[in-house]
Formats: C-alpha cells, sequence, structure tokens
C-alpha cells in the first residue's frame, strides 16, 4: 500500500490551486513551432531592462560565487534616498510577491480571516489559504475595491487585509480620500498591506502615495516592486515599508539570502536612472491610449485603467479569443481563473507590439 501524501499536507495546500502564470514567449514557440511571438501577458516591461542596471548586474556577475549581502545595505540606502524610508522600515524581497509572503507567514495561522476583494491579485487567497487562513472575499464595485464592504467584512478574528492600487487584474484605483477615510476606520488590530505595484504609472494629485501615509498608520504595510515600472521582473526584487516592529518580525521569517547580488545591484542603479523610469511612464501613457483608441474601434468595452495594462470585455467566452490570438503569436492573459471569463487582460506594450495585438484581435473577432 502506499502512502497517501495529498491526505498528509495541510488542509490549506490540500485545496491550493498554483498560481497561472502568463504564458512564456519560449513555451508558445515549443507548442506552435512558430517565432515573431508579442508577449503581453505579464505586465513587464516593453523597453526592457535600463542600460545602467544591466551595466550594475554585468560589473557583478564575476562575484556570483559569494553569497548576496544578507541586509541588503546598499539598496536600503538607495531606497532611503530615493524614498526617505529607513532600513528599520524595509524588508526585501523576491519580487513583491515574496514579502506578501512573508507578511502571510509572520501574521496568520489556521482560522485567522484575511480579507481582500474579488477580482484581486490571485496571490493574496494563495498566501492565505498556504497559511490555513480564511479568505473573506468582499464583493467588487464596478471591478474595484468596496471599501465599504471591505471594512463591514472585518471581525475581531481578522488579522490582515490586501488592497492592490492600482488594481490588478481590473486597472481600477483608489484615490486618496476614500482610502484614508477607510484606514482611519479599520480597526488597529488588521494590518493593512497596500500593495503599490503600479504606482509609478499614475501621475494623479489625487492618487494616495502609501508611503506617505505609514507615519498616520502604525498598522499599514506598503509593497513595492522592480518589477513592472522599474523593468527587473526576471531578477525577482521588491520591498516592503512598514513600522519597524512589523519590519522586524518579517525579517524574522525571511531567507537570509533571498535576494541575489545582481537583483540588488540593478534595483540599486535603476533607482538613480530617473531617465527610464521616465521614458517607462510615457511609453505606457501612450500605449495605453493607442490600445483604448484601438478596442474602441473594435467596438469592445475595457475598464479604463491605471496600470500597465487593460482589461477589455470580448462580449463572448474570452478562452477561444485567447487561444485564437496564440495561434496569431500574440500572448495575453485570459482571466477566467478571476471569475471573469469574458475578459481579456492585455499589457501595455510597445507601439508595434499594441498594433499587432489589435490587428490580429481584429481578425480573430471577425471570424
Ligand atoms: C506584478 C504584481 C506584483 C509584483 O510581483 P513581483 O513578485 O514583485 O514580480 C505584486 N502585486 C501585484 C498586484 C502585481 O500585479
Amino acid at each position: 500500500m502506499s502512502c497517501d501524501f495529498m491526505a498528509q499536507a495541510t488542509p490549506g495546500v490540500q485545496g491550493l490551486h498554483p498560481y497561472e502564470a502568463g504564458k512564456p514567449v519560449e513555451e508558445l514557440e515549443r507548442e506552435l513551432g512558430i517565432s515573431d511571438i508579442v508577449k503581453l501577458a505579464s505586465n513587464e516591461n516593453p523597453l526592457g531592462p535600463s542600460d545602467q542596471a544591466m551595466a550594475a548586474v554585468q560589473a557583478l556577475l564575476a562575484d556570483s560565487a559569494r553569497y548576496p549581502d544578507s541586509n541588503g545595505f546598499g539598496l536600503k540606502q538607495a531606497l532611503h534616498k530615493h524614498y526617505g524610508l529607513e532600513g528599520a522600515q524595509l524588508t526585501l524581497g523576491n519580487g513583491s510577491n515574496d514579502v506578501l509572503e512573508l507578511i502571510a507567514r509572520a501574521f496568520l495561522q489556521p482560522d485567522d480571516e484575511v480579507v481582500f476583494s474579488e477580482y484581486s491579485f490571485a496571490v493574496y487567497p494563495i498566501v492565505t489559504q498556504a497559511c490555513g487562513a480564511r479568505a473573506v472575499v468582499t464583493p467588487a464595485i464596478d471591478y474595484g475595491h468596496d471599501l465599504e464592504a471591505m471594512a463591514s467584512a472585518i471581525t475581531e478574528r481578522t488579522r490582515l487585509l490586501f488592497i492592490a492600487n492600482p488594481n490588478n487584474p481590473t486597472g481600477t484605483g483608489l484615490m486618496r480620500e476614500e482610502l484614508t477615510a477607510f484606514l482611519d476606520a479599520v480597526p488597529e488590530h488588521v494590518i493593512v498591506v497596500l500593495d503599490e505595484a503600479y504606482t509609478e504609472y499614475v501621475a494623479m494629485a489625487e492618487f494616495p502615495d502609501g508611503l506617505a501615509l505609514l507615519p498616520d498608520y502604525p498598522n499599514l504595510i506598503v509593497t513595492r516592486t522592480f518589477s513592472k515600472a522599474w523593468g527587473l521582473a526576471g531578477l525577482r526584487v521588491g520591498f516592503a515599508a512598514a513600522t519597524p516592529v512589523i519590519t522586524d518580525l518579517l525579517n524574522r521569517v525571511r531567507q537570509p539570502f533571498n535576494v541575489s547580488h545582481l537583483a540588488l545591484a540593478a534595483a540599486e542603479a535603476v533607482l538613480t536612472d530617473a531617465d527610464y523610469l521616465q521614458r517607462s511612464v510615457e511609453v505606457n501613457r501612450a500605449g495605453m491610449r493607442q490600445l483604448e483608441t484601438g478596442l474602441k474601434q473594435l467596438g469592445l468595452e475595457f475598464i479604463p485603467s491605471f496600470g500597465n495594462f487593460i482589461t477589455a470585455d470580448m462580449g463572448r467566452p474570452a478562452q477561444p479569443v485567447f487561444e485564437a490570438l496564440l495561434r496569431a503569436g500574440v500572448i495575453v492573459r485570459p482571466l477566467a481563473p478571476y471569475r471573469m471569463p469574458q475578459h481579456l487582460r492585455i499589457s501595455v506594450g510597445l507601439p508595434e507590439e499594441n498594433d499587432r495585438f489589435l490587428q490580429a484581435l481584429k481578425q480573430v473577432l471577425a471570424c
């Protein structure tokens, strides 16, 4: 008789579905034997990495036999210069996904409750369930967070609450006034995780900067990433900013060498590359207009987006549209896993990539 390992897994893990990532270009090449593929599926920066970041990586390749600085001193100093954050407020992560997991591991026990919204980032239910905690999912309002519903869902068992601003996969945004009114209403025993993976793309006076809110809310954790506007998704680096007490707890469960020396150096270098960030934002703004115009011309509705992606309603089941786009060499993201079976999420690419997508979509929809 063989052992039933499934039954031996923790109850949370038994019920888990792994994260479904955007399809890699190489996988589609293998499957269909095609080349010249455009990937607009993972909200990556279409510019490729900053030259300064690449130079920093190349200069450090020869150090690869050594462990990285487990405290990330250089990057923390750069974050201090750039954002005014103190080292005692910073937890570095192997992508911000890593810090989301550290937060869950530090604070969640079985039967604790975690509040997040319908149509929010798929990693929140995964880290919640992996710890055996209970997800309390509030209904969305216009595809975004219903903060009243989230506040009402809080009980004395609530430990964490996740909010992405801008939100992925819908691109919606919360303005400063509604967010601070909500934070004022949240009891202090609930830790609010404000995931600002796309915040660099937003240039609006009314849009909140979570880092600026930290002094007012000791129960707030802000997470940021170098994967999107900073163009370092492949190197894996992000961070959490919070009070020193919370930061100390997160660093207790952090792997000692969770961020590689190359990722640390690249992030440190790109923070000084203001020109790169500006180009990222400008390319995104122009590409967003291009996609919005093209989608309108096709008669398709979309959700206005604050991020570097746009989510559009195909007006029919989106899975066959997704598959037909794959055969045309265009990878986008179907949102059935988010219970949005008619929607596709398209990352903003370079002008020619956006055009390839729009042309392919036009042909697919005509069939
Ligand atoms: C892309 C994304 C992240 C960042 O993931 P990394 O692990 O930093 O690459 C975090 N949160 C949301 C909502 C995202 O869309």
